[in-house]
């Protein structure tokens, strides 16, 4: 476990990436050492990467509840997001309104403001103070749009780990109007919480294999069949035209398989990752009466604690966690010295000053037990210091 956890420290930071995991490891190693082959080509070397492609794209689509071919796979997260966003905006000739949450990760709200700056309506819908989205609010912008609609909406945020109510807002937009475009980044969702894209009743879904223990730069987009789709990348035609360039065949066999993992072990991490959250904020709070955790009324994603520490600057708790073997992080963005609030925060009401004193960890499949109580030890200790 030393190289998985780094030695001694308390890695504390899953939200951003979490390591491999061994059965992720040992369905890519023939196509990263061995099998070289182009899945687009015709001869034998090139069916076995084809056949590894394919197989993973069954096994993936079936986790989801999907048709294989309703599967696209992509360079991550950041890509699926840009491909939904401007993909379904800009389809068919079509100028679509988007309409998002304003808590949604980067990758969707650069990619929505792409599409406004080249004529798409643009609506940022209201959250409340926990981050979250009122479903038939949200879908009263598709309504009073008129025009037609793609519409984003996240599964658990990055920051925070609070949920959103994804099938309800879905419905509701689907309601107001049948033909809207409905897309959920379900990055941060999925290693702790199964997603049936028919439950949801999603037309589009992210997923990013780093987050759930499969391998970095890797990731899928669930297009259902039908939806139109205009491409990011053009070239070689693959992905049924919606993606091209030459396949990663090791990244989509170890997604495949950290999505298996992930699936068969979702009880036994959400009872695990629940302990060391609830075991790391009772700690922290008892030895720091004045940390707040954000969202705790809200239904928060198990393996994420978003914590505020008044009277303690983030970015210098976070380099004494680090030399105390803390791994963690802060989402404020830091700009000539002066950190800004995460639109997040921002969003949630949080200001500048407030949003200075905040910092996230988050749990992984790796993740041992009492890592959760050792390291709120450890941050009350460095924040005891600090003042
Ligand atoms: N969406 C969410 C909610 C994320 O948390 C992230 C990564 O942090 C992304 C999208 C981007 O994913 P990737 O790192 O695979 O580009």
């Amino acid at each position: 476990m030393k190289s998985m956890n780094n030695g001694d420290v308390l890695y504390l930071d899953h939200a951003a990436s979490s390591p491999l995991r061994p059965q992720a490891r040992e369905a890519m190693a023939p196509y990263r050492d061995g099998d070289y082959g182009n899945p687009s080509g015709s001869h034998s070397v090139s069916r076995r990467a084809k056949n590894a492609l394919e197989e993973a794209r069954e096994q993936i689509a079936a986790l989801l509840g999907a048709r294989p071919l309703e599967i696209v796979f992509t360079g991550g997260g950041t890509e699926s997001d840009n491909l939904a966003v401007k993909g379904a905006a800009f389809a068919g000739g079509l100028r679509r309104r988007v309409i998002v949450t304003p808590v949604e990760h980067e990758a969707v709200l650069a990619a929505a403001r792409f599409c406004r700056d080249r004529g798409c309506p643009l609506t940022l819908a209201e959250a409340d103070a926990d981050g979250r989205v009122d479903p038939a609010r949200f879908a009263s912008y598709a309504t009073a749009a008129g025009d037609p609609v793609v519409a984003s909406v996240m599964a658990a945020n990055n920051e925070t780990g609070v949920k959103q109510p994804v099938a309800e807002t879905a419905a509701a937009v689907r309601e107001a109007d049948p033909r809207a475009v409905v897309h959920t980044d379900a990055v941060q969702g999925f290693v702790s919480q199964s997603m049936n894209v028919g439950e949801l009743g999603v037309d589009m879904l992210t997923l990013s294999a780093h987050k759930f223990g499969g391998p970095q730069g890797t990731g899928i987009l669930y297009v259902r069949d039908g939806v139109p789709l205009e491409p990011l990348l053009h070239g070689g035609g693959q992905e049924l035209g919606r993606r091209s360039g030459t396949h990663n065949v090791a990244g989509a066999a170890g997604m495949a398989a950290a999505m298996q993992a992930a699936e068969d072990e979702r009880d036994d991490f959400r009872a695990r990752a629940s302990r060391e959250r609830d075991g790391f904020e009772r700690v922290l709070t008892s030895l720091l009466p004045e940390a707040a955790v954000t969202g705790a009324g809200a239904p928060r994603t198990v393996q994420i604690s978003h914590v505020r520490i008044p009277g303690v600057r983030n970015e210098t708790l976070l380099a004494r966690l680090d030399r105390a073997g803390v791994a963690a992080s802060a989402a404020s963005a830091c700009q000539s010295g002066a950190a800004t609030a995460s639109h997040v925060l921002r969003a949630m009401g949080f200001d500048d000053a407030a949003a200075r004193e905040c910092l996230r960890f988050s749990f992984g499949w790796s993740t041992r037990p009492g890592e959760g109580r050792e390291a709120a030890r450890r941050v009350a200790e460095q924040a005891e210091a600090l003042r």
